[in-house]
């Protein structure tokens, strides 16, 4: 018996033994095409050239606390990634993971406002049917009502205006661009109702995952988005957790949309899933302000800035940097969106399509007509992915993605190194489970 506390405490799980390329294997040598552990693994598995940067750095220095010290590694990173960053972007606060980077990026927003003498900014207004993370100050942040649920009475009051999700909630007869301008202005209506000196920041993704599966923006949406930050003074926080580092063909998924946030969150890609490592960037502006005022970012964890992680990281941003991986996404992800399509295109219960780079999604709907989802009791999402786990597939179906529940979608994220062969394997499988399915 396990004494590990599983995710699920009703399942026995396979026990990982090894992993080659885009392939995971089970401890009885059973292959799994690994199109979508939560999109972490972007570089596949059994990197040579991370493996080593790991080994060397647990060698030299595994750890020191960064109340003391800096380290090579992480100085390497830091800078790497701003070369790299858009906008201003100019200082980065190294964390463990996803949730730490968000909440990392509210409470830095607060301090920021106290810094420059606005005590009163305190609001931040996110997205229904949006994830942010699972410690309580993200989940607040995150508009997910069923991860929500179990902890209402305990999370910080945030408010949350439309996701922008062409597919499902642009009415017909309303052009794309139409369509994204009339959501991003729910931001300014929001602002002005909480009232436009009490808010702190707009938090979203540009492309969204978990919750809605790979869902980007329409063109012009993030623009004014940023426009009406601007005119506020309201900081942009754009979460990358999931979408940043390459996924969606640019390294930073905002370049696409041509926005530069204020503070951005990334992680998942970052450490590739050969270390736990999360980061937050932020503008000059910010950082200038706490620098030039108490001069101390009033929060922390024990391994912020760990050797061992950011000397992982550094050898991932590295390859992709050099290898011109994103490039690779971009293209290979036009492949994947093409088979999708062959596979699927004309399926009953397939309604959309869509993603960017390798980050896409597949919308199951009862109804291709009228785009009704199936009833959330029948768990399709649930038993599609058991259902290609069975065939060797693993890849992130979710329910929930309309509002009120309902909903089921189909995420996809493999390897950025993942060949035409594993896509047509990819596709055969997926085809056989939801046909076992639905
Ligand atoms: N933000 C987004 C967009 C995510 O997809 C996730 C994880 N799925 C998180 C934050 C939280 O990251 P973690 O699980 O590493 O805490």
């Amino acid at each position: 018996m396990s004494h590990v506390f599983p995710r699920h405490t009703k399942s026995e799980l396979p026990v990982a033994a090894g992993g080659e390329g885009c392939y995971l294997i089970d401890s009885t040598g059973r292959r799994y095409l690994d199109c979508g552990d939560a999109a972490v693994s972007c570089l596949g598995h059994s990197n040579e050239t991370v493996v080593k940067a790991v080994q060397q750095q647990v060698e030299q220095i595994a750890f020191a606390h960064t109340g003391f010290m800096t380290s090579e590694p992480a100085e390497a990173l830091a800078e790497l990634l701003i070369e790299h960053a858009p906008g201003d972007l100019d200082r980065v606060y190294f964390v463990s993971g996803g949730s730490e980077a968000t909440e990392a990026a509210i409470k830095l927003a607060r301090q920021y406002y106290l810094e420059t003498g606005q005590p009163e900014r305190r609001h931040v207004i996110a997205r229904r049917q949006s994830y942010h993370g699972n410690t309580l100050g993200a989940l607040s942040a995150g508009g997910n009502e069923w991860r929500r649920a179990q902890f209402a009475p305990m999370l910080i009051e945030m408010t949350h205006i439309a996701p922008c999700y062409e597919y499902a909630e642009k009415p017909e007869g309303e052009s794309s661009y139409d369509y994204g301008q009339r959501v991003a202005n729910e931001l300014e209506a929001e602002i002005l109702r909480l009232g436009p000196n009490t808010v702190m920041a707009f938090m979203a993704e540009p492309v969204v995952g978990a919750t809605l599966g790979a869902v980007p923006a329409v063109e012009g949406y993030f623009k004014r988005i940023r426009e009406i930050c601007d005119q506020y003074g309201v900081l942009l926080i754009l979460d990358e957790v999931m979408c940043g580092m390459g996924r969606t063909g640019h390294l930073f998924a905002c370049d696409h949309d041509g926005v530069a946030p204020d503070i951005l969150c990334i992680a998942k890609g970052l450490g590739a899933g050969y270390q736990p490592i999360g980061a937050m960037l932020c503008s000059a502006r910010i950082y200038d302000a706490i620098q030039n005022g108490s001069g101390f970012f009033q929060h922390g964890h024990t391994y912020i800035g760990h050797p061992v992680a950011t000397a992982a990281a550094l050898a991932v941003v590295t390859e992709l940097t050099q290898n011109d991986l994103p490039l690779r996404a971009a293209l290979m992800g036009e492949k994947l969106q093409s088979a999708l399509t062959t596979a699927f295109g004309q399926h009953p219960h397939v309604g959309d399509i869509r993603g960017r780079g390798l980050f896409r999604g597949i919308e199951l709907v009862a109804n291709r007509e009228t785009k009704t989802p199936f009833d959330p009791a029948l768990g399709v999402a649930g038993k599609i992915k058991k259902a290609a786990f069975a065939e060797g597939l693993i890849c992130y179906p979710m329910s929930g993605t309309r509002d009120g529940q309902h909903g089921d979608h189909i995420l996809l994220a493999p390897p950025f190194i993942i060949e035409g062969k594993q896509i047509d394997e990819l596709v055969a499988k997926l085809d056989r489970a939801i046909s076992n399915v639905i």
